[in-house]
């Protein structure tokens, strides 16, 4: 394989452009060109595609966002949208493409490998963390880094005013950042999509620190688990505390990555080269137990996202 291209999909994470850079310079490294794609499948369908090379992607390891653009794409979802990516490959005889992107992004890759026999590997780039068959995922270790930095600044003002401050992450049908930034953070709850709220247990653990003196606090909220204003009220009328809410929105999305998203993000798209020069397709790239993996992209996204369970139990024993 002589040329292969890289795009970004779906919502952005930081680390991306760590990726980028990393399948640029395995790739030139073994004598591999490549093209990028701006916007995701969007721009590769309209054929928006320029060459990458080693100087291009200098300066850009440290920067969230990504430098390619990412977007959605209705018409990537039809088999008539897929040919037209499929012909803007092919008329500049590239022969393989590196999906960095969520869940939705990977299986618009199996697509293309399936209908069209494009190699295509996929790179789980998303900040949630949902993907079953990987760890990790890129740019979940900098947003968790970033609701924590949040949680420290809110930790200072609520205990100065006596107030219990609920904060709301992101996380619709996963709570991994809730759970990793709030245990962190040495929250006082946690509450996440994958487990039922009891706001009477809730209200009981506030109670039971405000009956010791504590009338601070930080509830972690999934975005997911249940309506911040909801929360709010519940736990007004069972606890007569003072409540604040934060949302933290699209800030846990941007923000330079950490070492440890640049390191994921490095290791993950040299494999991804490796296996287009191995002429492979149909894969994705993640990391078990540390070691990098690549599996068959069908395999990977029947496997479910794993919540931590003991960790969450962990985190409540420890914030009692
Ligand atoms: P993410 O990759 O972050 O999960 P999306 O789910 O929005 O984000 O997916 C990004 C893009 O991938 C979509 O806009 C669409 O073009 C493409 N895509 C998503 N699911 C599929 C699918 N089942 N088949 C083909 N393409 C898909």
């Amino acid at each position: 394989m002589k040329r292969i291209a890289v795009l970004t999909s779906g919502g952005d994470a930081p680390g991306m452009n760590a990726a980028i850079r990393a399948v640029v310079r395995a790739a030139n490294y073994n004598h591999i060109e490549v093209y990028g794609a701006e916007r995701g499948y969007a721009g590769l369908i309209e054929g928006e595609l320029q060459m990458l090379s080693r100087r291009s992607v200098s300066d850009i390891i440290q920067r969230g966002g990504t430098i390619l653009k990412t977007a959605r794409s209705a018409e990537f979802t039809t088999y008539e949208g897929r040919k037209k990516a499929v012909e803007a490959l092919s008329v500049r005889g590239i022969g393989g493409l590196v999906v960095i992107g969520g869940d939705g992004s990977l299986r618009g890759a199996n697509e293309l490998y399936n209908e069209f026999g494009v190699k295509t590997i996929g790179v789980p780039g998303t900040i949630d963390n949902d993907l079953g068959y990987t760890d990790r995922t890129i740019g979940f270790d900098t947003a968790v880094n970033t609701a924590l930095s949040a949680i420290n600044n809110l930790r200072d003002t609520m205990s100065s005013h006596d107030r219990v401050v609920i904060v709301q992450v992101m996380g619709r049908h996963c709570g991994s950042i809730a759970l990793h930034a709030g245990l962190a953070g040495g929250a006082e709850v946690i509450l996440v999509p994958e487990k039922p709220v009891d706001y009477d247990d809730v209200a009981a653990i506030l109670n039971r620190g405000k009956a010791v003196g504590k009338t601070s606090g930080i509830v972690m909220l999934a975005e997911g688990a249940a309506p911040l204003d909801e929360v709010m009220r519940e736990l007004k009328d069972r606890t007569g505390l003072s409540f604040r809410t934060t949302v933290l929105g699209y800030i846990q999305r941007g923000g330079s990555p950490t070492m440890e998203d640049r390191v994921l993000a490095s290791r993950l798209a040299v494999r991804a080269v490796d296996l287009l020069r191995a002429d492979k397709g149909g894969r994705v790239v993640g990391v078990k137990g540390g070691e990098v993996i690549d599996l068959p992209i069908s395999e990977a996204l029947q496997i479910p996202p794993r919540f931590d369970s003991d960790l969450f139990e962990q985190a409540k024993m420890l914030s009692l």
